[in-house]
């Protein structure tokens, strides 16, 4: 075993846990960061280190952290990449106000980390006031991120280390202007809480990653943050936004109301969805403005028109997490809009940012219809089943058809369809009792196109694994009716 202790590489980028009063005699004077050397100077505790190896870098300017930006988390990026196998761990010394989208964008960038990064700074700094957290908050990150030291666990994350929390930085909000417990971490546990001792919580650790570490330095900055308002389609700002000459996105974060909806105004929708579909094309990624719960796609009228347009579902991720998984997809050449590509990075997990991935498959087959002349429809797929699950894990499975209408038996009499799932062609079905039925549906007449789903989620667990071909039928069980559809996919939701 490697005994050798190779200590912590500390990365300091200004912040508060940098700032000196500007006026060195008017301790109320507006305070301004001060460069490294004076830092170090007045930081004993690094200058004298803990025992272990401590090395030095720095952004190549000390910054407020509301300065910094996607330039800078490529430089953290490379800092970190070039000295990654010269050090048990990292920390970051930053500025508190925007250290959530420094610690989420870094958790993108960083693929395969097996090495702990610690985020941390304060709201007050030791460097010229005896009462603070920021000594605290320093000894305490270098602690988690030198494991050979302390004895912790490695954790291979990008965190927040701050006041009695330890958090993941993807799934953290700053939740106070002011308190030493200034961030939370509302749809995933702590991975640490410290006091006298830091108990890490293992079970909700990050796993250390099979691939190689590498870096993904590139990042999108054509993107906007778009939040709906009750009298947002009454503006004209999404004409502005979405329409302009001057301005054209290449993605934008949708924060929604809820479980994903946004008003159904007819104008303003298709604003969205004609951004959304022609080029040039705007990918949008849906999140709720919720603290907590998450997006789901379908569940109501309102959003199913967002799926119908292409929406990506953003799930529980945080709007700061969604806006940066954005930015580092969309910059990523190898990734294409498309079922492998794009969305399936941006609905997926990748760094433990969200707590259900969407995997979403389509079948090859044309735009068609059940009747009573043509009661039977088969859809097999043309590739594996995507995602790696095991049938405990699928929250959630659907069949669907976009662009779907029904026209019932009578009018507002619902159309029943029965579902197998792997019957073959020339196979006849046999009844709810087969292991191949996925249900009996009654499905409403529809004014308009929209998207019909079906529950399959206990037939897949039943009969499929990932990797596996599927194939899904639809039998019309009403005597007379038609449905007809568009195209059709399957999307399964799988639990992280
Ligand atoms: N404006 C400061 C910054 O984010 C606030 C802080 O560090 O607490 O750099």
């Amino acid at each position: 075993m490697n005994t050798e202790n190779k200590g912590v590489l500390v990365i300091y980028t200004g912040g508060t846990i940098g700032s000196m009063p500007k006026d060195p005699n008017d301790t109320a004077s507006p305070q301004v960061v001060v460069d490294w050397n004076d830092f170090l100077d007045r930081t004993s505790v690094l200058k004298e280190g803990l025992g272990y190896r401590l090395g030095f870098a720095k952004l190549s300017v000390a910054l407020d952290s509301c300065d910094i930006g996607p330039e800078h988390w490529t430089e953290m990026a490379e800092i970190i990449e070039n000295n990654y196998d010269d050090y048990e761990g990292f920390v970051i010394l930053h500025g508190t106000d925007t250290m959530v989208y420094t610690a989420s964008a870094l958790s993108f960038m960083l693929a395969n980390l097996a090495k702990p990064v610690v985020l941390t700074g304060s709201q007050r700094t030791h460097l010229f006031q005896a009462r603070n957290d920021g000594l605290q908050n320093t000894i305490t990150s270098l602690s988690i991120a030198n494991p050979k030291a302390t004895g912790i666990p490695v954790i291979p994350e990008v965190m927040i280390c701050f006041g009695t929390d330890l958090l993941r930085g993807n799934r953290s909000k700053k939740k106070d202007a002011n308190g030493y417990i200034a961030y939370e971490s509302p749809k995933y546990p702590n991975l640490a809480k410290i006091g006298a001792n830091i108990e890490v919580n293992e079970a909700r650790i990050l796993p250390i990653p099979d691939g190689a570490f590498f870096v993904r330095k590139n990042l999108e900055l054509n993107v906007i943050d778009f939040n709906v308002f009750p009298g947002v389609v009454h503006n004209g700002v999404a004409d502005l936004l979405f329409d302009s000459k001057s301005f054209t996105p290449k993605g934008a974060v949708v924060r929604a109301y809820g479980a994903g909806n946004i008003p159904t105004d007819e104008k303003f929708l298709a604003r969205l969805a004609n951004a959304s579909q022609n080029d040039p094309k705007v990918t949008m990624i849906n999140v709720t403005q919720c603290t907590q719960g998450r997006v789901e796609l379908g569940l109501y009228e309102t959003s199913n028109k967002l799926l119908a347009f292409g929406m990506v579902s953003g799930t529980d991720l945080t709007p700061e997490a969604a806006m940066v998984k954005l930015m580092v997809g969309l910059a990523d050449e190898d990734l294409q809009y498309d079922q492998v590509g794009l969305r399936n990075f941006l609905q997926t997990n990748q760094a433990g940012e969200q707590s259900t991935s969407i995997y979403e498959m389509p079948f090859p087959t044309p735009a068609a219809n059940l009747s009573s002349g043509k009661p039977r429809f088969r859809f097999p797929a043309d590739r594996d089943l995507p995602g790696t699950w095991e049938p405990s894990e699928l929250e959630g499975v659907q069949l669907r058809l976009y662009g779907a209408k029904v026209t019932g038996p009578a009018e507002d009499e619902a159309l029943e369809i029965d579902v197998y799932a792997n019957l073959s062609s020339n196979e006849e079905p046999s009844g709810p009792e087969s292991t191949k039925f996925a249900g009996r549906f009654r499905k409403a007449p529809t004014a308009d196109a929209s998207i019909i789903s079906f529950d399959v989620t206990a037939a897949t667990r039943r009969l499929f694994r990932p990797g596996q071909r599927s194939s899904f039928s639809l039998i019309l069980a009403s005597e007379k009716g038609d449905l007809e559809w568009q195209r059709a996919e399957l999307g399964l939701f799988v639990k992280e």
